[in-house]
């Protein structure tokens, strides 16, 4: 009788044990999943920042930051979904920036969007997007296409325009196959519909995201078409001026350029980030929260959060 319960008692003792451990094992191993780099339709996403954040958490990820081109008008909407869905967002932005003729986008991560100096920037970048819609309208029209701001101006659903507007309008139309297709034949340089852009200056745009209390990241820098001499200069001057982080894991980067610009993060000492760049479900190969781990030796820029 008394031989009985021992053993029982140490099999339930045991079992216990295997389970804590299976457990400790678990959440040892469990690796939080971060995507800080995302679009909704406050600027060229499709989907609506709720939309956006429910997805994000479909998808598993622990961590999301919003970073809309020159807005940060989707952030309170989406706050309100990630405390619901029980995810963490981060409050980002994606500005535009002209550098030495390029246009470059450097995020904002973990900024305080209540911040007047960067509002004032962030609108005046709008004022410059309205201008150039309109503008980019009048070039296409010159072009043969009627009506292009209006269409445009119909996918922004009241929010800014960008050239992503116009290329939903011209796929409409069957003026091309794919997005991809629709920049190459209108919306580049040199081509029918493309207005070169005055964005801001690279030291403006990282005093606002520093004046906000975040931190400046290089988004995507593999796909700026720079010879590999002008994109260190660009990232020792980033550095210069005030910024502390590149995105080393992309949507748009390949593993050469995950290694390529990890070397890089590590060589200048800036932190490294990590993000989709989600746009949509239309866009079926990039999906949020499916990335590759950053490369060893890489300080994650998520040390710096609040
Ligand atoms: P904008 O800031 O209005 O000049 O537009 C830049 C945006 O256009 C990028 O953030 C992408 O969303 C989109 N874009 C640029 N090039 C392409 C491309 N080749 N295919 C699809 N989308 C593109
Ligand atoms: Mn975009
Ligand atoms: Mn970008
Ligand atoms: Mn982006």
């Amino acid at each position: 009788m008394v031989n009985k319960k021992a053993v029982s008692a140490s099999f339930v003792l045991k079992l216990m044990t295997l389970f804590y451990h299976h457990f400790l094992t678990k959440i040892s191993f469990y690796t939080m999943q971060y995507d800080l780099h995302s679009h909704s339709i406050a600027s060229d996403g499709t989907l609506t920042p709720i939309e956006l954040v429910k997805r994000a958490c479909e998808q598993g990820v622990d961590v999301l930051a919003l970073t809309d081109h020159d807005t940060t008008d989707g952030l309170d909407e989406a706050r309100h979904q990630a405390q619901l869905s029980g995810m963490k967002l981060i409050n980002g932005v994606e500005i535009s920036v002209t550098w030495e003729g390029h246009t470059v986008h450097i995020l904002g991560l973990d900024i305080d969007a209540q911040n007047t100096q960067l509002q004032q920037g962030l609108a005046a970048l709008r004022e410059f997007r309205d201008w150039r819609a309109q503008e980019i309208g009048r070039l296409l029209e010159k072009a043969g296409i009627e009506d292009a701001f209006n269409g445009a101006q119909k996918y922004a659903h009241g929010n800014l325009i960008g050239r992503a507007h116009f290329a939903r309008y011209l796929l409409e139309l069957g003026l091309a196959k794919n997005m991809n297709d629709v920049f190459k034949k209108y919306l580049v340089h040199r081509k029918p519909g493309y207005v070169n852009g005055k964005w801001a200056a690279l030291d403006d745009a990282i005093g606002w995201i520093r004046a906000s209390g975040g931190v400046a990241v290089i988004a995507h820098p593999a796909r700026y078409n720079m010879s590999a001499t002008k994109l260190r200069r660009l990232i020792q001057e980033f550095k210069d001026v005030g910024g502390s982080g590149i995105e080393v894991v992309s949507g748009s980067h390949n593993a050469s350029d995950r290694h390529n610009i990890g070397q890089y993060a590590k060589r200048f000492e800036l932190l490294a980030s990590m993000g989709s760049d989600y746009h949509g479900p239309e866009n079926p190969w990039i999906e949020l929260g499916r990335l590759q781990e950053l490369p060893q030796g890489c300080t994650p820029v998520w040390t710096l959060f609040s």
